[in-house]
């Protein structure tokens, strides 16, 4: 008899996967485990809506029915504490579980950077940590952000708009830095001081006090709420346990299969092959732990898949802007702004590999379009249609 699947982490990644074996035809059991005790959530919303209505409905990805009626194991509220991929099985509050393929979607934790005092602030991972962030923002409070990503600046926006008086501090001489061109940062600077946010930039925190927090050049800044989003680190541990190839992530191949037979690893805790250069990459977005969860699928019911080649998209809303980004770059990639609200961003040929909007859906799909494409436009080509993507995009119809 089938031994059937067990998906370990019932997040976004870990769900999808259950629900896209189901629709692929898979007949043998799954088990979903996750060690939250909500039904699988979006954690998008957690910075952004969720944080103002807290509505548990709006952010649920099914309903408990869906398990019953699809035959999906689901157990919440259980840790997997360790995997034995020779034995083929997974231990659950001293049971163990038998599997045929495993998946691993562990997601990633808050990093804890090395600073006095670091316990007392809240991060913003969870469904219960936004709970406690918006019981906290029910009276005005003094705000200290540290860490201006996404996340921190989403969290920024939320509790500026409701009044309370906000400060982010960035370690980083730039918001969002590893994500967004300088044009861009430099942009939704301007934007979070026009929403009366103070910003420290370059200015790693260097301990947190109970009323107060420091900064490395010294000054104090008092505060009675600090939130840590400082970036994450991803639940590996349990797979390095078991001898499977972990380096920043769980390694896995472009069919995202870990180094132990039939285990695959999606989502934030994999460091797969990046389709267009192969450069090993971990992503923290919905999209790519949606399209992992789908590949993993049709390998485990078809035996093989095409090449993992999906093009990474993101998305942030801060106050009434949406930024949305298709593709990706580093830091050092060069950029320039084609109108108001968009950056391209050009790799060291100088071929578009990232474009990010602002407030711009339609430019959006068509640079996810253009960037899908086999043949990349160049600096040179995108001139010639005055860096309209849109032209270049209907020229090339
Ligand atoms: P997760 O959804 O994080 O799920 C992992 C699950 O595994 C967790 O529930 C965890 O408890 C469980 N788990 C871990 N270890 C074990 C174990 N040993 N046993 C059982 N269960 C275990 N992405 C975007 O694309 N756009 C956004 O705007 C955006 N906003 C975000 C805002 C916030 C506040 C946060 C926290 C994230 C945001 N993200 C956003 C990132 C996005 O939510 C993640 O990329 C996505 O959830 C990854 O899915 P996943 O399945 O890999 O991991």
């Amino acid at each position: 008899m089938d031994k059937g699947i067990v998906i370990i982490g019932a997040g976004q990644g870990g769900l999808q996967t259950a629900i896209s074996l189901r629709q692929e035809g898979y007949g043998a059991p799954i088990t979903l485990i996750g060690a939250e005790p909500d039904l699988p959530y979006q954690r998008p919303p957690l910075s952004k809506a969720y944080l103002k209505d807290g509505d548990p409905g709006k952010i649920q990805l099914r309903p408990e029915s869906y398990f019953v009626d699809s035959d999906v194991s689901l157990r919440l509220g259980q840790s997997v504490t360790r995997i034995d991929p020779a034995a083929c099985t997974v231990s659950v509050g001293g049971e163990a579980i038998v599997y045929d393929h495993l998946v691993l979607a562990t997601g990633t934790r808050n990093a804890v950077p090395p600073i006095r005092g670091v316990e007392k602030a809240i991060g913003l991972r969870t469904r219960a940590d936004a709970d406690r962030l918006r019981d906290e923002l029910a009276q005005p409070r003094d705000v200290f952000v540290i860490g201006g990503g996404f996340i921190g600046l989403e969290f920024a926006a939320v509790a500026a708009a409701q009044g309370h008086h906000v400060t982010v501090a960035e370690a980083a001489p730039r918001v969002m830095a590893r994500v967004v061109s300088p044009e861009m940062s430099k942009l939704f600077h301007s934007k979070h001081a026009e929403l009366g946010v103070q910003l420290h930039l370059g200015q790693p925190v260097q301990e947190l006090r109970d009323t107060a927090v420091v900064l490395a050049d010294g000054s104090t800044i008092p505060t009675d709420l600090i939130v840590l989003a400082a970036g994450v680190v991803p639940n590996s541990e349990l797979a390095a346990e078991a001898g499977l190839h972990v380096e920043n992530g769980i390694v896995v191949d472009s069919n995202l299969r870990t180094s132990a037979p039939n285990v695959f690893a999606l989502g934030d805790c994999a460091r797969f092959p990046e389709p267009l250069t192969g450069e090993m990459l971990r992503l923290e977005s919905v999209q790519a732990a949606m399209d992992h969860a789908r590949l993993i699928a049709k390998v485990i019911v078809e035996g093989s898949a095409p090449d993992y080649g999906a093009l990474p998209w993101f998305w942030s809303d801060q106050s009434d802007w949406k930024l949305q980004i298709a593709g990706i770059a580093k830091p050092e990639d060069a950029s320039l702004m084609a109108g108001d609200m968009t950056a391209l961003r050009f790799d060291a040929a100088d071929r578009l590999i990232c474009v990010e909007t602002i407030n711009a859906a339609r430019t959006h799909m068509v640079a996810r379009r253009v960037l899908a494409a086999q043949t990349r436009p160049s600096r040179a080509d995108l001139s010639a249609h005055d860096f309209d993507l849109a032209a270049l995009y209907k020229a090339s119809a």
